[in-house]
């Protein structure tokens, strides 16, 4: 692989620098050196999956800069009409309150000495700031601290699904295992998923939060409260968490009925810390693949993940279907990866990659995008009715699940436009597996930036990055500008 010439930061004083990403020892790496704090070196992936999955979606992305103005990255977020995805995901933080208090959260309003709450009728404006986007933001995660500490959340929900948008809330799951008519109220205000932070199945994984212990009671009152759908979260420590990545699967294979998905988030560093600290504690996506492969004995393996833009030949295949501009999740592959698993009739976990060739499906999805360009309503369904015969070329039989009715689906899938949240049949039978490693100043790029989707909403009505939010500054000065005293406890 010849070395790619990147733009980065200072770890150590934030000046934006150039970096290289280069390959040693079977390894990809990030290298930058500072005027004025010298070599700064970081591993980034594994060399093998970079060539295979990683490489063939970045040279898309180089195609595309090429036609593109330089924005100002990461500095020049507020305002900047170059950034290159749209909102595809919104975040909002309502509040800086906690139920728990761990040690290692900086967060928090006990942490912080603060409260940061934005008032209800700035939630709103926020909420309308996102629908405002064109096209349109379909979803918000709303999260804290720990939101379901404010009232408002109900109504806040509420608003959102009447501006039709998918509802996500990120949760420790506390307040949903200690009151079941909480979990109702969520459900019947209309949330979507429950995002639920959950590092591991052990006491080891879980030193402070400890909600592995309550996690049979948060699942039951899910259920009862009508199916909430959850996704478990877990930030993947290496060293921490790192050997529990399969028994969280298997966990969550157990309970199809509520949980829909894994999204693991290889924890990413702040604070300053030399190369050899790093290297012993840094855990990137391929690392956690690897060991998913290796926990599983294979069941699941490093060939069944592909890297999240893969799902944009489907994208644009619905914006021509439908005429209608669809946001896009084309975020950089470096981002994050993911697999899907079907439980088979007798309980074995199937990766979709095992019975459907990929790549060839997406190049037929990018294919027929271009032939429903130039089509017509006469020619339409004749075009989809030729789709769905290539597709079911991609399919090998003899390994599909025979629970899983794959044409079938891909049939409602077309019909629905893409919306696969009314496919009882597949998420029942189906596990999503993601990862998505939020950037660091040490592995900072400012390519990954710039394609970012999931962006804060703040009070201000600005649109920011998730990771340029979190690691240059602007968080702060938006609690800087919005915090308010901790009320005195009576
Ligand atoms: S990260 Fe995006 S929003 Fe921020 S300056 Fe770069 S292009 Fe603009
Ligand atoms: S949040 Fe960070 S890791 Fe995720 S897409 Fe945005 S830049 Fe990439």
């Amino acid at each position: 692989m010849e070395e790619i010439k990147i733009q980065s930061v200072c770890p150590y004083c934030g000046k934006v620098i150039e970096a290289k990403i280069i390959t040693k020892d079977n390894s990809v790496y990030e290298i930058k050196t500072c005027p004025e704090h010298g070599d700064i070196k970081e591993r980034i992936y594994d060399l093998k999956m970079f060539n295979e999955k990683i490489l063939p979606h970045l040279k898309k992305l180089h195609e595309f800069k090429e036609t593109e103005d330089i924005p100002e990255c990461p500095y020049g977020c507020i305002g900047c009409k170059k950034h290159r995805t749209q909102t595809v995901l919104g975040i909002m933080e309502i509040t800086n309150r906690c139920n728990l208090k761990c040690s290692y959260c900086f967060a928090n309003s006990d942490a912080t000495g603060y409260l940061y709450e934005p008032p209800y009728e700035k939630c709103i404006e926020m909420v309308d700031k996102l629908r405002e986007q064109n096209p349109p933001c379909p979803a918000i995660l709303i999260s804290g601290g720990e939101p379901t500490l404010r009232d408002e959340l109900i109504d806040l929900i509420k608003y959102c699904r009447s501006k039709d948008m998918m509802v996500i809330i990120a949760t420790n799951g506390y307040k949903i295992a200690g009151s079941l008519e909480y979990a109702k109220k969520l459900q019947e205000a209309g949330v979507s998923v429950i995002y639920l932070s959950f590092d591991g199945v052990s006491d080891k994984s879980n030193k402070e939060k400890k909600n592995h212990l309550i996690i049979e009671k948060i699942f039951e009152n899910c259920r009862k409260a009508g199916n909430l759908n959850t996704v478990l979260v877990p930030t993947a420590i290496r060293g921490i968490n790192d050997d529990e990545a399969f028994d969280i699967i298997k966990l969550a294979s157990q309970n199809l009925d509520i949980v829909r998905g894994v999204n693991f988030q290889p924890i990413s560093f702040c604070g300053r810390m030399d190369d050899s600290e790093r290297e012993a504690q840094r855990y990137t996506i391929s690392d956690l693949i690897k060991d998913i492969s290796k926990q599983s004995e294979g069941q699941i393996q490093e060939s069944d993940f592909y890297p999240v833009p893969v799902i944009l030949p489907l994208t644009e295949f619905f914006q021509a279907y439908t005429k209608e501009k669809q946001v896009a999740f084309s975020v950089h592959p470096m981002c994050g990866s993911a697999t899907y698993l079907f439980k088979d009739e007798n309980g074995i976990l199937i990766p979709m990659p095992r019975f459907l060739n990929v790549n060839k499906f997406t190049k037929i999805l990018e294919d027929y995008a271009k032939k429903l360009q130039g089509s017509t309503n006469i020619t339409r369904p004749i075009l989809i009715a030729s789709l769905i015969k290539e597709v079911a070329g991609t399919i090998d039989f003899s390994k599909k699940p025979k629970n899983l009715e794959l044409i079938k689906l891909l049939g409602s899938l077309f019909l629905n436009n893409g919306d696969m949240r009314d496919l009882t049949t597949f998420h029942e039978n189906t596990l999503f597996v993601g990862t998505m490693h939020f950037m660091d100043q040490y592995n900072a790029d400012m390519e990954r930036l710039k394609y970012c989707a999931i962006h804060y909403v703040t009070p201000d009505l600005d649109i920011i990055p998730f990771c340029a939010y979190q690691n240059f500054g602007y968080r702060q000065k938006v609690e800087n500008k919005w915090k308010q005293d901790i009320p005195k406890k009576e």
